[in-house]
């Protein structure tokens, strides 16, 4: 029986509906010096914590990204030793792919960074991470969608991106799931991705300006989705964490 869940959330915006929907309340858990913001309550009996990246104080935007991902992972699980670990977010998918805008995906297999390119025996795939996820395959009955998470510290798609992305079988891309996976693996805590399409990153429009418009619709099945995996998870008891 899983008893303990963290959310691992860059924006703001994709962590208050979870925050509503779970009656989570704030606590200060981490240095003050610290940007991270951490979330907690109990729903359906699963203690629950999220915790966001937080914002540049001088410019009052979330920081989004690999570096804030992995120092508010490394804090929540300090903090709040998980026995698992959701990193939800919104992400760009591939029209070519069958994905639409609001689709919300589960990783599957491992996550990826698509934009570490060290051309040197060795350090080419140990660059690229090739973190584990865990098996959503349990997951399964309730019809998400699932594709492999690859991570980047751009927006944009540039491509070599692309060229590395297609290599990877990448299909769904952000630019934290990596950073997240990794310090959940040098911790021995299972991770696993729930991401919301906000842009179709081969549809020839600008993702930022996708994004922008897609952001409501997507945090909002973001929402839903994390919801329904938080009652599954709390009605089966025989799921297994390794
Ligand atoms: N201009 C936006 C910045 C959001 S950046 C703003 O300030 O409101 C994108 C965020 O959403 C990142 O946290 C990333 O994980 C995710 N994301 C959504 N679409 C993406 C894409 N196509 N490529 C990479 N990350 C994406």
């Amino acid at each position: 029986m899983i008893e303990n869940i963290t959310f691992i959330i860059a924006m703001e915006a994709e962590a208050m509906p979870l925050i509503d929907k779970f009656g989570l309340t704030e606590e200060a858990a981490f240095s003050p010096k610290l940007p991270m913001r951490a979330w907690k309550g109990k729903w359906q009996g699963i203690n629950l914590t999220l915790v966001t990246n937080g914002k540049n104080k001088d410019t009052g935007l979330d920081l989004i990204g690999c570096e804030a991902a992995a120092l508010a992972t490394f804090q929540a699980v300090k903090e709040f030793q998980p026995q698992l670990l959701i990193n939800a977010g919104t992400a760009g998918a591939f029209e070519e792919n069958g994905a639409r805008v609001g689709d919300v995906y589960l990783s599957r297999d491992r996550v990826v960074f698509h934009d570490h390119r060290v051309p040197i025996p060795g350090w080419d795939h140990q660059s690229e991470g090739h973190f584990p996820v865990w098996d959503t395959g349990q997951l399964r009955t309730l019809g998400f969608k699932y594709g492999i998470v690859t991570t980047g510290s751009s927006l944009d798609m540039p491509q070599e991106d692309e060229k590395n992305i297609r290599r990877l079988g990448g299909e769904i891309k952000d630019m934290e799931a990596a950073a997240v996976a990794w310090v959940a693996l040098l911790h021995e805590v299972p991770v696993f991705c729930i991401k919301a399409v906000t842009d179709l990153v081969d549809s020839g429009k600008p993702t930022h300006d996708e994004f922008l418009r897609n952001l409501r619709l997507a945090t909002n099945n973001l929402c839903d989705g994390c919801e329904r995996i938080i009652r599954f998870l709390a009605q089966s008891p025989d799921i297994r964490l390794r």
